[in-house]
C-alpha cells in the first residue's frame, strides 16, 4: 500500500465551547473516492474546509503528501505552515462549493484562468488553451464567452469544477455541490462528477446527500456523526448493512 495522499490524524476542532470535530483520524489513498455522509451539524464541511486551510484545526495534524499543513506555534496554537511551503501543498488540493463562488464580472473562460495565471505565471496562450480544454471537458465548450449571470446553476457548477480542475489538484473536495441546484439539474453535475471519478487518478472527498450516487461512485463511505466517524465501510456495506443504530435511521430519512 502506497502512502496516502491526505492523513488527518487526532483532529479536533472547537468553535468557542462547541466540539465539533472529536478526534477524526482519517487516511486517503492516492486516487480514492470517499464520500462523507451524516446529519447537519455534524462536521462534514469542517473537515474538508481544513484541507483548504479555511479553517484551523483545535489540534492535531493534517499531513499533504507528507507534508504538513499546520505547524505549531510557540504558545501551543497551531498556525498554517509558512507561505511557499502551503502554497505547494495546497495546488494539490482543488475545492467546489455549494455556491459556485465564480467572479460575475469575468467570462467563464477567464473565471478558469484566473488561478494558474496568479499562481505559476504560465503563459496566458497556453493558459487559454487548458481553459477551454476544462470547458469542453465539462461539456460548456460552446459558452466560453459567456457570464456566469448568463448560465443556469448547473452549467456555473459545472464551471467552478473546470476551474478547480485547472490546478490539477491530486484531491478534489466537493462540498454539498448539487444542493443549491432545481432538482432538474442536478443530474447533469453529478454526471461530471461521474466521469471525472472514472479518470481515476484524482482523489475525491465529497460531502452528498445523494445516497444513490455515493453508492455508485464512491470506494468507501465515513458517517460522521456528533464529530466523530462512528462507521465506515464499502458503500455496498455500510448502505445496503448499516450496523449501527443512528446511520440505520439517518439512512431511513432518504427511503
Ligand atoms: P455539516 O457540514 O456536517 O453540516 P459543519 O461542519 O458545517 O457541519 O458544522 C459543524 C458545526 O460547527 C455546526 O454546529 C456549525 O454550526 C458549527 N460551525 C461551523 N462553522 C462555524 C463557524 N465558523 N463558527 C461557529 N460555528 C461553526
Amino acid at each position: 500500500m502506497g502512502k496516502p495522499i491526505v492523513n488527518y490524524s487526532k483532529i479536533h476542532k472547537s468553535f468557542g465551547d462547541v466540539d465539533v470535530l472529536k478526534g477524526i483520524n482519517l487516511d486517503i489513498k492516492p486516487g480514492e473516492k470517499v464520500a462523507l455522509i451524516g446529519p447537519s451539524g455534524s462536521g462534514k464541511t469542517t473537515i474538508i474546509r481544513m484541507l483548504m486551510t479555511l479553517e484551523q484545526p483545535t489540534s492535531g495534524t493534517i499531513l499533504v503528501n507528507g507534508e504538513n499543513l499546520w505547524q505549531m506555534e510557540k504558545k501551543g496554537q497551531l498556525v498554517p505552515s509558512d507561505d511557499k511551503h502551503l502554497h505547494a501543498i495546497r495546488g494539490d488540493i482543488g475545492m467546489v462549493f455549494q455556491h459556485f463562488n465564480l467572479f460575475p464580472h469575468m467570462t467563464i473562460v477567464e473565471n478558469c484562468m484566473l488561478a494558474p495565471a496568479l499562481a505559476k505565471k504560465n503563459d496566458k496562450k497556453e493558459v487559454k488553451i487548458q481553459a477551454v480544454e476544462m470547458l469542453e471537458k465539462v461539456g460548456l465548450g460552446d459558452k466560453i464567452n459567456l457570464y456566469p449571470a448568463q448560465l443556469s446553476g448547473g452549467q456555473k457548477q459545472r464551471v467552478a469544477m473546470a476551474r478547480a480542475l485547472m490546478m490539477k489538484p491530486k484531491v478534489m473536495l466537493f462540498d454539498e455541490v448539487t444542493s443549491a441546484l432545481d432538482p432538474e439539474l442536478v443530474g447533469e453535475v453529478l454526471e461530471v462528477i461521474r466521469d471525472l471519478a472514472k479518470e481515476g487518478e484524482m482523489a475525491m472527498i465529497l460531502v452528498t446527500h445523494e445516497m444513490d450516487f455515493a453508492l455508485d461512485i464512491a470506494d468507501r463511505i465515513l458517517f460522521l456523526n456528533e464529530g466523530v466517524i462512528e462507521e465506515e465501510g464499502p458503500p455496498s456495506e455500510l448502505l445496503v448493512n448499516p450496523k449501527s443504530e443512528r446511520l440505520q435511521d439517518f439512512l431511513a430519512r432518504f427511503n
